[in-house]
Formats: structure tokens, C-alpha cells, sequence
């Protein structure tokens, strides 16, 4: 597992110049070692050791052999990622992957330091550059110590050192614990129901979504749609712009949900969460329905779904996935499957009077659905994710009384 904390160190000037200098003679290693890797369609580190290393040390007199390294080393994996992107894409778009950028890096890079060109003592952080080894004075905040203290195994793996837009020099200290294990957590068991108005809505009764969070993506697609009715240049241009700025608000709304989630002061042991592989193949199977659809695309669940799990497992809670289906149609109190139940985001039983949000019935019955499989399959399947057999279909029955409709979605 690993951490990461960025400090700012107080540099002087000459630093500062010597870090610009080592930063664009590091990516021209970096584009260096690309183009000899694309031009001999080769991934290993050795080869590009043996036929590039003195031209490198040529054209970058002055960066150390450390750092051409970790340049090689960069490059290496950048074009490991780039070549498996591009076998993807030649599937479906030959002329697309033809046309594929290779991988550079810009003067303004961030650099990446190993343990050979980054060392870090006490307080006292040393890397090197085209000039002298750096040295600094750095603090680390207490509760980053308190929390992964080098006595269980917490050691400092590397740095990402760069100029950020204010013009400050950061480092991102890169901490490592190859043997990582966390206790989990005795506690209650939670089901988490993801929906279109409340992005997330657990079985204790909380909501948790961005208030705007409707508002927002509103606004990005209509703004979209006459874009893209116009079709000019820069049109496409603003397009571009706006795909970037839409998903950086999905991933921070992300972020601060997964973080109060994880955070949560009550003793949660397990979050229960729906299979995302069933709702994937109700999709395909175009069973859906139109808005259920609209907001698959529009949110990326699966990334709240990475956050989540993370972020969790640091707390020393788990996140497990069940069978999704009726789990909105399905009354908690006395398990009755009726579609008719539902009333907009109200769920009103008609055979017991139950009434509550539907959202809040669905996570319950998320969580019951965990429970009772747990319950069948006894403790040793706990861990075993939910599995759909060869025909497409469950392997297993949903919990559920009677069956009075068929399903047409799953809102
Ligand atoms: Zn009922």
C-alpha cells in the first residue's frame, strides 16, 4: 500500500533555476528513451540502457546518471501503458491507433526521484539536480507520522518533484508498506444505495450528494448539446475544455463523498454495496430505463466505487457487492416485491403500510440481501463476490417473497 504527502520547500533562487534547468533536460531524457523505445518496438530497460545511455549522457550533459535512470525507468512504463492502450484501440479504430501520440513530456514535467536521488533524514530532504544535491529543511505534519510511522514498515519509496502554477517548487514524498494489513472493524453492517437525485443513500437513513451535483451536470449538458449543434473550430474547442472541467467535478464530488463515507464516526465493519457487473448487463440487455441510462453515462460510479474501497480499507472497512435486482421494488419490512410500491422517491408498501424513502427501503434492502447470503452460504463464502453463470443469468435467486411484476429496471 501506498501514501503520499506534498511539502513545499523553501528554496532559493539558484535552487529553484537548477530544478527548471534539471526538469527540461529530464524530459528530453525521458522523449529520448521513447523514441528509441517506439523505433525498436522494445519495453526493456537493459536494451534502452545499452543503445541509449551515452547519447543520452550526451545531449544532458549535466543530469545526473541517477536521474537518467528514473527518466528511463518513467518512459519505460509510460510506453508499456501506451502500447496496451493502442493494442485496445486498434480492435475497434485501426486508423485511430495509427494516428496515436507517442508519450512525451513537456519542460514544465513533474520529475519522479527514486530512493538513489531523494533521501530524506530527520527533517532534512536532499535530491539531486543538473547542479548541486538540493538540501531543505521540511516539516511533515504530525498526523501523517502518528498515522504510517516508520516502525510498521512505512519507508519512503521516492518523490514527485515539479513547479506547481503559483511557481512554488513541491515535492510529493511517496511512502510504501509492502506488508500493509489493517484490522477491520467489529461493527455494523451498511448497505449504500446509489441513485439519480442522492448520488449515494445509506440503510441508516443519511443522503449523501453534492447539492449542485443535479444543477451542474444540468448546466454541462445543455451547454454541450449547443455546442455540438454549432460544430465550429472552436466549438469543438470549448468542448474539449468542458469534458475536462465536468470530470474533475465528478471526480471531487467523488472524493468527498467516498471521504465522509470512510470517515463515518458510527462502527461500520462493512459497506454492502450493488454489483455494478449486474447493472452493466441489465444495461446491455437494454432493460433500463431512459434516465436510469442518462445517469450511467453522466456518473462515473465505478470511480466512486475505486475511492470508496481505498479509502475504506485504510479505516479498516470493507466493501462487498451483491445482487442488485428488486432491490427498489422490494418492500424492507415485509420483503414483498411490488412495483406498484413506489411513489416517486416514496416507497409505500400495499400489503404492510410501510412508508419510507425509497432510496433509504433499497439500501436496506441492499444490506438484508448480504446479510441473508452470508446466512446461507455460511461464513467461508463471505469473501466470494457475487457470480453469474454462463447463460448470462444469476446464479442464485433473489431474496423475495412474491413476484407480482416483472422488473423493468432497476430505479
Ligand atoms: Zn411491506
Amino acid at each position: 500500500m501506498r501514501r503520499s504527502i506534498t511539502v513545499f520547500p523553501k528554496l532559493t533562487d539558484k535552487e529553484v533555476s537548477a530544478i527548471v534547468e534539471t526538469r527540461k533536460q529530464y524530459a528530453k531524457a525521458f522523449n529520448m528513451s521513447v523514441d528509441c523505445l517506439v523505433t525498436n518496438n522494445s519495453t526493456s530497460k537493459r536494451f534502452l540502457h545499452k543503445v541509449q545511455y551515452e547519447r543520452i549522457k550526451e545531449e544532458c550533459p549535466t543530469l545526473p546518471t541517477g536521474l537518467i535512470q528514473c527518466a528511463r525507468d518513467v518512459a519505460v512504463e509510460a510506453v508499456k501503458a501506451w502500447n496496451v492502450k493502442r493494442t485496445k484501440l486498434k480492435r475497434k479504430h485501426p486508423k485511430k491507433a495509427e494516428r496515436m501520440r507517442r508519450p512525451s513530456m513537456k519542460e514544465k514535467c513533474t520529475m519522479r526521484y527514486d530512493v538513489r536521488t531523494v533521501t530524506l533524514r530527520g527533517s532534512q530532504l536532499t535530491f539531486s539536480t543538473c547542479g548541486r544535491r538540493v538540501k531543505a529543511i521540511i516539516s511533515i505534519p504530525g498526523f501523517f507520522t502518528e498515522r504510517y510511522p516508520d516502525s510498521e514498515g512505512w519507508k519512503l519509496k521516492g518523490a514527485d518533484i515539479g513547479i506547481d502554477r503559483k511557481g512554488r517548487v513541491f515535492v510529493n514524498l511517496i511512502y510504501e508498506c509492502p506488508d500493509y494489513d489493517t484490522v477491520e472493524n467489529d461493527g455494523r453492517i451498511v448497505g449504500l444505495d446509489r441513485g439519480v437525485y442522492n448520488i449515494v443513500t445509506t440503510s441508516d437513513g443519511t443522503h449523501y450528494g453534492a447539492k449542485d451535483a443535479r444543477r451542474v451536470k444540468r448546466k454541462y449538458n445543455h451547454v454541450r448539446s449547443e455546442l455540438q449543434e454549432k460544430g465550429t473550430r472552436s466549438a469543438r474547442r470549448r468542448l474539449k475544455a468542458i469534458s475536462g472541467c465536468e470530470k474533475r467535478f465528478v471526480h471531487d464530488q467523488n472524493h468527498c463523498i467516498s471521504k465522509k463515507l470512510a470517515n463515518t464516526d458510527g462502527d461500520v465493519s462493512i459497506y454492502v454495496l450493488e454489483d455494478l457487473s449486474s447493472m452493466n448487463m441489465l444495461r446491455l440487455r437494454g432493460k433500463s430505463n431512459k434516465t436510469m441510462r442518462k445517469w450511467l453515462s453522466a456518473w462515473s460510479y465505478s470511480d466512486l466505487e475505486f475511492k470508496l474501497i481505498y479509502k475504506c480499507r485504510r479505516n479498516g472497512i470493507r466493501v462487498e457487492f451483491v445482487d442488485a435486482r428488486y432491490t427498489s421494488q422490494k418492500c424492507s419490512v415485509c420483503k414483498t416485491i411490488d412495483k406498484a410500491s413506489r411513489k416517486g422517491n416514496r416507497y409505500v408498501c400495499r400489503h404492510c403500510g410501510n412508508s419510507m424513502h425509497a432510496d433509504v427501503n433499497a439500501a436496506i434492502n441492499i444490506r438484508d440481501n448480504y446479510i441473508t447470503r452470508i446466512e446461507q452460504s455460511g461464513q467461508a463464502a463471505v469473501n466470494q463476490p457475487y457470480g453469474w453463470s454462463a447463460t448470462g443469468e444469476p446464479a442464485t435467486e433473489p431474496v423475495g417473497k412474491t413476484l407480482t411484476s416483472k422488473p423493468s429496471g432497476l430505479s
